[in-house]
């Protein structure tokens, strides 16, 4: 049970009562499980009437012309096509969240160079990075660990993504990866608009933003650093933010490696 009191005063200022209330955790928890395993429900019913949705805008878009000539219904068939692609993107990001929450889905652990996974990583996100204006600059990463290669590329893809998403024109995303103490050190520092020091831990729970607005304007759910936090402590790893408002922001995370050069 979690308890937090609250003293109320009288006229003078004086305290006269203290009320305590306690929540039932074990309730909240079980709560909190019933809505995410409804979610993935959802989510899961959502599969197929979107990829029956997704084929009929693929074959609408490549109609002949003269069938549909008009310029407008070729932009309202993209529209849609981009929102049916948003929306299969957030079921998936549910799946993903409640089998890591679930701790179903096991590791595929294999021995992986660092630097090819930063290079392959960035080159995922290059596309965004390009319209964006926003230089990735990938340092040399000349070590190996064991670790899920998928899966890691994941977190860094997330983590490069924001960084982008988040950064003015004209600027640069550096990514690195180091090997300390008997850990991989994977950090994507970037130099944008930063994000305030009571929201450093909040960000990396499901479905926050900073700003109400950032998913309308930025796209995303809220989702990306959730599964990111996921998948890092799979590994063993844990995973944490620098930031500075007006400055940048550094996502760092460590994967336990052993010392082997490569
Ligand atoms: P989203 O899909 O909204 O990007 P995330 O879980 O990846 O979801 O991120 C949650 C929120 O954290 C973002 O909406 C944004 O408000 C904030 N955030 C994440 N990365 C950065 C960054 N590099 N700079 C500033 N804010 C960030």
């Amino acid at each position: 049970i979690a308890w937090s009191n609250a003293a109320i005063a009288g006229e003078n200022g004086e305290v006269t009562h203290v009320v305590a209330s306690g929540i039932d955790v074990t309730e909240q928890r079980e709560l909190d499980r019933l809505k995410d395993e409804f979610a993935a429900v959802v989510s899961h019913e959502l599969r197929t009437p979107l990829t029956s949705i997704r084929g009929a805008l693929g074959l609408l878009a490549g109609m002949h012309t003269d069938t549909i000539a008009d310029d407008r219904a070729r932009r309202l068939i993209q529209v849609a096509s981009r929102n049916a692609d948003r929306l299969t993107e957030l079921t998936n990001s549910i799946l993903t969240i409640e089998r890591l929450r679930a701790g179903r889905g096991s590791l595929d652990l294999e021995t992986i160079s660092a630097g090819e996974l930063l290079v392959n990583a960035a080159e995922t996100v290059a596309g965004s990075a390009e319209a964006a204006g926003v230089s990735l600059v990938v340092q040399p990463a000349p070590f190996s660990l064991v670790a899920d290669g998928p899966k890691l590329a994941q977190v860094l893809v997330n983590l490069i993504g924001n960084a982008v998403k988040f950064s003015p024109a004209g600027s640069s995303v550096e990514i690195r990866a180091i090997r300390q103490g008997g850990h991989a050190l994977f950090s994507v520092q970037d130099h944008g608009r930063g994000i305030p020091l009571d929201k450093l831990d909040t960000v990396f729970e499901r479905f926050r933003q900073v700003h109400s607005h950032d998913a309308r304007e930025k796209g995303g759910s809220g989702l990306g650093l959730a599964i990111a936090r996921g998948i890092v402590e799979q590994h063993a790893g844990r995973i944490w933010v620098e930031s500075e408002l007006g400055v940048g922001s550094t996502f760092l995370f460590t994967i336990p490696a052993e010392e082997k050069a490569v």
